[in-house]
C-alpha cells in the first residue's frame, strides 16, 4: 500500500493528477476547426454548461461547449466533490474521537493523517471526472473548445483566435470567491475553496472567515482533523438564511467539536509575524487578535461576468447578481439564455443543472418553462447536515399565508437514538387547516437524504397528509417525517370533529 508522503506517494498523486487532467483538460488537446454554424453554443463547461451540452446535443442540433480551465467548473474540481470527499474523512475521525460513546475502543492515540485524507479525495475527483469528460462531450457529438470565450457579435463568439456563430446560445460561466477587503490579507496570504484542495499538510492552526454554508462545512472537516481552528462571522448566527434554531444546533456542534465561534465578529486587519498570520477581530467594542498558520476564506460567491464582452452581444448584467435574465432564463439578447451561478441566487450544482435544462428547452423549443416554478431544496452537508426546501416562516408570514408547523425533534426517532445521532429536528410547515406542505427544514445527521422526499411531496403535490399513509421502513430517521404527518392527520381530524360537534 501506498505510504504518504513517499515517493511512490508522489508517483500516485502525478498518476492521479493525470487521469483527472486527461478527462477535464487533455495537455494534448486541440480545438476542433468550428461548424459553419451552431444551433447552440454554451459558454463554460461546469454543471450547468455540460448539463446544457448533453440537454442540446439529445435534440440533435449542433453543440459546442467552451472551456476556460477544467471541465467540471467548480463542483467537480474545487467545491462540491473534493469539500465532500475531505467531510467524510473528516466525520470518521470524530467518530474514532467519539468510539467510547458506542462502546467500542480505539486502540492508541488517534492521528490523522491528513495527506492520505487529500489522497482519497483526488482519487474520488480523478474517477468522478470521467463524467465530466472531453470523451464523454465528444461522444455526445458535442464540439469542445478549450479556452478563453468572448462575445464578439449579437450572434458569434471567439475563442482561441477561432469564430463561432450560434442561433443560440447559454451563458454558464458559474462564479467564484468574493475576497473580503480586508487590509492586509492579500499579503499576508489565504486560502479560498480554489486552492484549500491543494494542501497536502494540515496547517496546525485555521481561521475561516464567513459562516456560510462554505466556511461552516470546512470549519468543521478542518477543525475535525485536528487543526485548531476558529471561525468569525460578522452576524450574530451562522448559516443566516436559515431557521435560528437550526442555526443554534450548529454552533453547539461546532463548541463540541472544539472550533472557536466568533458570532457578531468581523477580521478588520491582518500582518504577518513570526511566520503566524495574525488577525485582528472586532465584536462591537471589543477588539482581540488571533495568531494562526493559515486563513480561509468563505465570504460568498460573484458572478463571472467580466472578459465576456457581454455588451457587444447587448446582454445586460451586473458584477453583484450576474446576467439578467427573465423568468425563462432568457437574457436582454433573445438569442443568449443564461444557467447556473452565474446568474441564480441560489448558487448550487442542482440549481445549475435544472436551470441549464429550462434554458435549453427554452433556447430550442416553442413552449417554454419558467424557472419560477422549480422547487428547490438546498443542504449544508456540517454535522448534523441543515437542509431546506420550500418557504421559511418568516417568508410565509411575509406573504400573509397563515401557517401550522409540526415539529419532530430527532431524540424522538429509533434510529437516531441507535445511532447516536440525536441532534436535530424535521420540521415541516402546511398552510394552516390545510395539508398543503409550505416549506421544511431538517437538522439531522442525514438531512440532504432526507429532505428529498418533502421535496418530492410538493412538486407531485402531495399533502402532508398522505405521507402518513406511506410505510417508512423502521427503523430509520426519515420515520421522522412520517411522525410529523401523523401529527397533521392527527390534528385536522380533532379540527374536523371539532367543527361536526358545534352547535
Ligand atoms: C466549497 C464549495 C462547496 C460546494 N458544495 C456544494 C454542494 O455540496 N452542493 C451543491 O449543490 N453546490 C455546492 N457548491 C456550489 C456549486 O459548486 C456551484 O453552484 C456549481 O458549480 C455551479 O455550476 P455552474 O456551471 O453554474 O458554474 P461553475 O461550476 O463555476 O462552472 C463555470 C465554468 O465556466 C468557465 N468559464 C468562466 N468564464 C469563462 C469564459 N469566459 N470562457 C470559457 N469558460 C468560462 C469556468 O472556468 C467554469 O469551469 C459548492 C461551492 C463551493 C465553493
Amino acid at each position: 500500500m501506498l505510504q504518504p508522503g513517499t515517493a511512490s506517494d508522489e508517483l500516485a498523486r502525478d498518476a492521479l493528477e493525470q487521469t483527472w487532467l486527461e478527462n477535464v483538460r487533455p495537455p494534448a488537446w486541440r480545438n476542433p476547426k468550428p461548424a459553419p454554424r451552431y444551433g447552440l453554443v454554451i459558454i463554460g463547461g461546469g454543471p450547468a454548461g455540460l448539463v446544457a451540452a448533453g440537454a442540446a446535443a439529445s435534440t440533435g442540433v449542433r453543440v459546442a461547449v467552451v472551456e476556460r480551465a477544467l471541465l467540471g467548473g467548480s463542483c467537480l474540481n474545487v467545491a462540491c466533490i473534493p469539500s465532500k470527499a475531505i467531510i467524510r474523512t473528516s466525520r470518521l475521525y470524530a467518530e474514532m474521537r467519539n468510539a467510547e460513546h458506542y462502546g467500542a475502543r480505539v486502540p492508541g492515540d488517534i492521528r490523522v493523517d491528513f495527506p492520505a485524507a487529500m489522497q482519497r479525495m483526488r482519487r474520488i475527483r480523478a474517477r468522478i471526472s470521467r463524467v465530466d469528460s472531453v470523451r464523454r462531450l465528444a461522444a455526445d457529438g458535442v464540439d469542445v473548445f478549450l479556452g478563453d470565450a468572448r462575445f464578439i457579435g449579437i450572434g458569434s463568439i471567439s475563442v482561441d483566435g477561432a469564430k463561432l456563430r450560434f442561433s443560440k446560445a447559454v451563458v454558464a460561466t458559474g462564479a467564484r470567491p468574493d475576497t473580503p477587503a480586508i487590509p492586509g490579507l492579500a499579503e499576508a496570504g489565504y486560502l479560498t475553496n480554489e486552492n484549500v484542495f491543494d494542501l497536502t499538510e494540515l496547517p496546525p492552526s485555521l481561521l475561516v472567515i464567513g459562516g456560510g454554508p462554505l466556511g461552516c462545512e470546512l470549519a468543521q472537516a478542518f477543525g475535525r482533523f485536528g487543526a485548531r481552528t476558529t471561525i468569525v462571522q460578522d452576524l450574530p448566527l451562522f448559516l443566516p438564511k436559515e431557521e435560528r434554531d437550526a442555526a443554534q444546533l450548529l454552533s453547539d456542534a461546532f463548541a463540541r467539536d472544539g472550533i472557536e465561534v466568533r458570532l457578531n465578529t468581523a477580521a478588520v486587519r491582518v500582518r504577518v509575524e513570526g511566520g503566524q498570520k495574525l488577525v485582528d477581530l472586532v465584536s462591537d467594542d471589543y477588539q482581540s487578535t488571533v495568531a494562526v498558520d493559515a486563513i480561509l476564506t468563505g465570504t460568498g460567491r460573484i458572478p463571472n461576468v467580466e472578459q465576456l464582452d457581454l455588451s457587444v452581444a447587448g446582454v445586460e448584467f451586473d458584477a453583484v447578481t450576474g446576467i439578467h435574465t427573465d423568468d425563462y432564463l432568457q437574457t436582454t439578447n433573445p438569442r443568449i439564455y443564461a444557467a447556473g451561478d452565474v446568474c441564480l441566487e441560489h448558487k448550487f450544482t442542482h440549481t445549475a443543472d435544472a436551470s441549464a435544462r429550462i434554458a435549453v428547452h427554452n433556447a430550442l423549443s416553442d413552449r417554454r418553462q419558467r424557472q419560477s416554478s422549480l422547487t428547490i431544496p438546498w443542504c449544508t452537508y456540517t454535522d448534523p447536515e441543515i437542509a431546506h426546501v420550500g418557504l421559511y416562516v418568516r417568508e410565509a408570514r411575509d406573504r400573509d399565508i397563515p401557517v401550522k408547523t409540526f415539529t419532530i425533534p430527532m431524540h424522538d426517532v429509533s434510529r437516531a437514538i441507535t445511532d447516536g445521532e440525536e441532534s436535530g429536528f424535521v420540521k415541516i410547515h402546511v398552510k394552516e387547516r390545510t395539508d398543503r406542505i409550505l416549506g421544511a427544514t431538517i437538522v439531522a445527521r442525514h438531512a440532504g437524504e432526507m429532505i428529498n422526499e418533502i421535496t418530492l411531496a410538493m412538486v407531485a403535490g402531495i399533502g402532508l397528509r398522505t405521507l402518513a399513509r406511506v410505510i417508512h421502513a423502521y427503523p430509520t430517521q426519515a420515520e421522522a417525517i412520517k411522525k410529523a404527518a401523523d401529527a397533521c392527520a392527527a390534528s385536522l381530524r380533532k379540527a374536523a370533529t371539532t367543527s361536526r360537534l358545534r352547535p
